[in-house]
């Protein structure tokens, strides 16, 4: 049994809890699923995943409760993260705004809420590397990456990437775990590939 932690401070945290769940299955494997709010409990975590929500008030707490150095050294020993939406735009090396305070786990920069407000939110088919079948991707209020560093691009919209992996850090600007389609958590934790 592995334990992964859901960065809980903000946001949502129950549909990764299941994807997770069902990804390590999936494996044979099982989970321990347990949520974060203060320091000390990521240390014990093999897997990270930070959740969407609001970056300005995800970073602030992150740095608040001293969660944010715990993260850091989780990815510096080679441990999985997965960063979805306000996650990503958290983990990136930059997010364009002051009172986001970014881990620098992705070697790439982000823009917030970059999709406009026509489509403020929105579903698309989005081919990603390392998926055989397109996975239906949930956008709400959701960032662009800009920059992209060394880092690999694992899928894009209308050309701008919306999905990288940087080392054991897999990001994406969608929620991956709002359709029930645990293969991006798969890819970010339980795949083989994750082990290159
Ligand atoms: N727009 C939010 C932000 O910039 C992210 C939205 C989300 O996580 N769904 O923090």
């Amino acid at each position: 049994t592995s334990t992964a932690g859901v960065i809980a401070v903000q946001g949502d945290v129950s549909e990764h809890a299941s994807a997770l769940k069902a990804a390590a299955n999936a494996h044979d494997e099982t989970v321990e699923v347990v949520e974060i709010r203060e320091s000390g409990i990521v240390p014990e975590c093999d897997v990270l995943l930070l959740p969407g929500g609001e970056s300005t008030t995800i970073s602030r707490l992150l740095r608040e409760e001293a969660i944010a150095p715990e993260i850091r050294d989780h990815v510096a020993a080679g441990k999985p993260v997965l960063a979805t939406c306000a996650g990503l735009i958290v983990a990136a090396r930059d997010a364009g705004d002051d009172r986001v305070e970014t881990l620098d786990l992705l070697d790439v920069t982000v823009e917030r809420n970059a999709f406009g407000r026509q489509k403020d939110s929105f579903e698309a088919s989005l081919d990603v590397v390392g998926l055989d079948e397109p996975f239906p991707a949930v956008f709400i209020r959701a960032p662009a990456i800009g920059e992209v560093g060394d880092a690999e691009v694992l899928s894009s919209i209308d050309g701008r990437p919306v999905a990288v992996r940087d080392g054991p850090v897999v990001g994406t600007a969608f929620h991956p775990e709002l359709t029930g389609d645990h293969r991006i958590h798969d890819l970010a934790f339980f795949d083989a590939r994750n082990n290159r």
